[in-house]
């Protein structure tokens, strides 16, 4: 049924509840479900949101329609539930639309809805020290799509995850990358390669400490996902060091809540240049979503620029990004491990900070391979997965 209504979409509506009553208002009509809800929808929304074939391209499902190609003060003739279950609406202007119980339900504006789906939106599982890192099997993931559903949710919701059993033949990273989706590639390359390295273009290619950091900071879209595999790890020191750069935003606001918003508010530029190219981005090093959550962390101390903030707020500004670096020191939030060949990590490098110990290149070699996913590709994948 509700094949007319249902095109409008790839994804398929579960009816939670069925529609049991319409009534017309000056301007919307009212529609109770069976399980009580009442919901408001203006003509106007409706007539926006007609799925028919001559509003919505069968082809690619995307829409034809402008809403201003019709009046402003349109109104049915007629709506009743038809033998389907469907709210059929018949427009004054002759267009007849009709509408799925499961789509309506699914994007009701009435309050009760929208808090449910406000909650239903996937949440951060912020983490500290004692995290039981999510580890993930390379064949696994290679072949088996449940597996492969399981491994991307704990990126998302986690950012940190670690798979194992991965082939050490250079290059095997682009591989499992490819399948989340495409690989962006950067100035650094589609892999790069993390090795000491003499002419360095970077302070990750010497054996140097490497302070908590995001990568690419210096670019308005900072990578979502990043990858480091180890192919070789002969030498001493070099562990890898995380923290969730989220869960000390959020103690931060918490303790400090003058730094949390110093760091929301003032932007700090962040530069990368060499002989051929010359990076520089300029915002606040922690970025909130629409809804007040932190969506972002951006940081790399050896990037930075000076700071260029107004006379009042450099003292404050100072006072919280020495706050913010120090907690990244706290043990409370830091877990350590060091990566063996055939293993990699997997983390949201907008929310995961990441730091390298100092190791000693005269002890032996080691190699890491790395790219980079942007968020979007995971998420649609994810969506993908779940249709
Ligand atoms: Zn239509």
């Amino acid at each position: 049924m509700n094949t007319a209504a249902a095109f409008a979409d790839f994804r398929t509506y579960p009816l939670i509840s069925a529609l049991t009553a319409v009534q017309t208002l000056a301007d919307r009509v009212q529609v109770t479900w069976a399980d009580g809800r009442i919901s408001p929808f203006h003509y106007q929304w409706l007539r926006d949101n007609c799925p028919c074939p001559l509003c919505v391209y069968t082809v690619t499902r995307e829409q034809v329609l402008e809403i201003v190609d019709v009046g402003q003060d349109l109104i049915p003739s007629q709506v009743h539930i038809d033998a389907d279950g469907c709210l059929y609406v018949d427009w004054q202007e002759g267009h007849i639309s009709r509408f799925d119980p499961g789509w309506l339900r699914a994007h009701a504006y009435d309050e009760e809805s929208r808090a449910e789906r406000r909650a239903s939106k996937p949440k951060a599982s912020l983490w500290r020290s004692d995290l039981q890192l999510p580890v993930f099997e390379y064949s696994e993931l290679m072949t088996d799509t449940g597996a492969l559903r399981q491994w991307l949710l704990a990126v998302r919701d986690i950012g940190l995850t670690q798979v194992r059993g991965v082939p050490t033949e250079p290059g095997s990273l682009k591989l499992i990358a490819q399948r989340i989706s495409f690989i962006r590639e950067s100035n650094f390359g589609v892999l790069f390669n993390v090795q000491s390295k003499a002419d360095a273009d970077s302070n990750a290619y010497t054996a140097f400490n490497l302070p908590l950091h995001s990568d690419l900071p210096t670019r308005e879209l900072q990578p979502g996902l990043q990858f480091l595999h180890c192919l070789v790890n002969d030498a001493e020191g070099g562990e890898s060091i995380f923290v969730d750069g989220f869960a000390i935003a959020q103690a931060l606001r918490e303790e400090d809540p003058e730094s949390f918003q110093a760091l929301c508010e003032i932007p700090v530029e962040f530069r990368n240049k060499d002989r051929h190219s010359d990076y520089r981005c300029l915002a606040p090093i922690i970025a909130l979503d629409a809804l007040g959550q932190v969506a972002e962390i951006r940081m790399a101390n050896f990037l930075r620029g000076p700071f260029d903030a107004s006379v009042d707020d450099m003292p404050r500004l100072y006072r919280a990004y020495r706050r913010f670096i120090e907690m990244t020191r706290e043990a409370r939030f830091r877990l350590m491990q060091r990566l063996n060949p055939g293993e990699l990590w997997c983390f949201d490098n907008r929310r995961t900070l990441h730091a390298r110990n100092a190791f000693d290149p005269a002890t032996g070699a080691r190699h890491f391979q790395g790219c980079y996913v942007d968020r979007d590709e995971l998420l649609s994948r994810i969506l993908v997965l779940q249709r």
